[in-house]
């Protein structure tokens, strides 16, 4: 089990801009140099029966502007816009079902957006039925099939429809329980709504059910974060994500609705993270890394500790080794060592779509070098360590000569006390821990390179 020791002043000096890792590279080195057809003839590289399958779908639409959200999402209230979506997203599938007949088995699920059950229950019964005519689903016991819920959108009854569709995980957006943080953010939510939601969950059976929450919000300090981590608690989801507040009004324009005087500073906010830890791991919580915490006998806590975590675009995950591919507006597929995203507007994906196109807008094929550090950061995300001689055995490097550009960074961190390194390898610290994006980003080539989409629209958060 890993501990973790929250050093504010190590945290305060390090603390950057930097990626979340969700992939490596990072999709700010996609470039449209990568076409539909690259895609295509990566998914027909797949052997037939071989690794399995996961299928990301994204609903992009929600009812009410969260002012700090950085989603990719279409506020609007108009429900024809979800039919005409649904249509044009059953033409994709059908697409992609094509694809990959014949492939991998589908292992995983995830409904993600946006807000997934801004679908109507019989549009969501729906669409399940129409992927499962077309991909083959691995059994309710060995797949994972997971969505996020808005609480504000689900009743009780919706959840148990939910559970009868074939969802088995749900993670629920909370971000925090203070009436006065709701109303600075524009998304009010009270506590029994999200009690109700997590109660009929597990009721109907749901076997992790997720929290999120965020820290550096308007009007947040020690004191209304004491208040929400104990709702929390006493709540016990299986896992909660705390997620650090990225401000950043250039980018997200909704955020310019939040008032910059409102804002906690950076020693209340570190603060505030200093007493989640505390607090999630004095309940019984285990710090999985990059923000999550689970129970330890969630299975993402039994993976760590068996050493077969993995960490894809909905973050960290038990399946390794898949193949996922991803429907919807903006969504990011991974196959075969590629990564594919689809159109980002509703306009550029439904006239792809009428071409008979994938509506692949962009993407990047990795080269050796790119699995060689994919395979280093994410060891060091879900294993807080790295065995170098036995990377250098299987990838037929030395990884002193390799890495020797990197390795005077390594040895400063290592004198901050966030790593030990040795002949055998890397292994981070408790007080590392929290810095682990720091610790990845001196294995990322591209890190600081420019890039193929301006800054402006793609900016890393802090890491902390
Ligand atoms: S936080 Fe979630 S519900 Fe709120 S606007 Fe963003 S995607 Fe929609």
């Amino acid at each position: 089990m890993h501990a973790i020791e929250f050093d504010a002043d190590l945290i305060a000096r390090m603390s950057q801009n930097g990626p979340r890792y969700t992939s490596y590279p990072t999709a700010d080195r996609f470039t449209d140099a990568f076409r539909a057809p690259d895609y295509a003839s990566a998914a027909t590289r797949l052997k037939p029966g071989g690794r399995a399958l996961s299928l990301y779908v994204h609903i992009p639409f929600c009812q009410s502007l969260c002012y700090y959200c950085a989603c990719n999402k279409i506020i609007t209230t108009n429900r024809e816009k979800a039919v005409i979506y649904l249509g044009y997203l059953k033409r994709e599938i059908d697409m992609q079902a094509a694809l990959f007949a014949g492939k991998g088995r589908v292992e995983q699920l995830h409904f993600g957006g946006g807000t997934p059950t801004y679908l109507s229950d019989e549009q969501m019964g729906d669409l399940l039925d129409y992927m499962r005519a077309r991909f083959d689903f691995a059994p309710d016991t060995t797949g994972e099939y997971s969505i996020e819920i808005d609480p504000r959108t689900v009743d009780p009854e919706r959840i148990r429809s939910l559970r009868r569709q074939g969802f088995n995980r749900l993670s629920l957006g909370v971000q925090d329980f203070d009436d006065d943080v709701q109303r600075a953010v524009n998304r009010i939510q009270p506590e029994a709504m999200t009690v109700d939601a997590i109660t009929a969950a597990r009721e109907a059976g749901f076997r992790s059910i997720s929290i999120d929450l965020i820290y550096g919000l308007p009007l947040q300090n020690t004191r209304t974060m004491t208040s929400t981590l104990d709702k929390v608690v006493a709540a016990a989801p299986d896992r909660i994500s705390v997620y650090n507040y990225a401000h950043m009004p250039q980018m997200f324009k909704s955020q310019k609705l939040i008032r910059d005087e409102d804002l906690p500073d950076a020693p209340t906010k570190l603060a505030m993270l200093g007493l989640c830890i505390e607090r999630l791991t004095a309940a019984g919580y285990v710090y999985i890394g990059m923000d999550h915490f689970a129970r330890p006998d969630d299975e993402l806590a039994r993976a760590q500790r068996d050493g077969t975590l993995h960490r894809n675009f909905q973050g960290y995950s038990t399946h390794a080794d898949t193949d996922m591919v991803s429907c919807g507006v903006s969504a990011i597929s991974a196959v075969d060592g590629t990564y594919a995203q689809n159109e980002k507007s509703l306009e550029a994906y439904y006239a792809r779509i009428d071409k008979g196109e994938l509506p692949v807008a962009r993407g990047l094929a990795m080269n050796e070098d790119d699995f060689l550090r994919r395979d280093v950061i994410q060891q060091l995300m879900c294993d807080f360590a790295l065995d170098t001689r036995a990377l250098g055995e299987r990838r037929g490097i030395d990884f002193g000569e390799y890495f020797a550009p990197e390795l005077p960074k390594l040895e400063t961190m290592a004198q901050d006390g966030l790593l030990d390194l040795d002949a055998q390898g890397i292994r981070v610290t408790p007080k590392g821990r929290l810095l682990i994006r720091n610790i990845c980003m001196v294995f990322d080539k591209y890190f600081g390179k420019p890039r193929a989409i301006p800054l402006t629209r793609m900016q890393y958060s802090r890491t902390i």
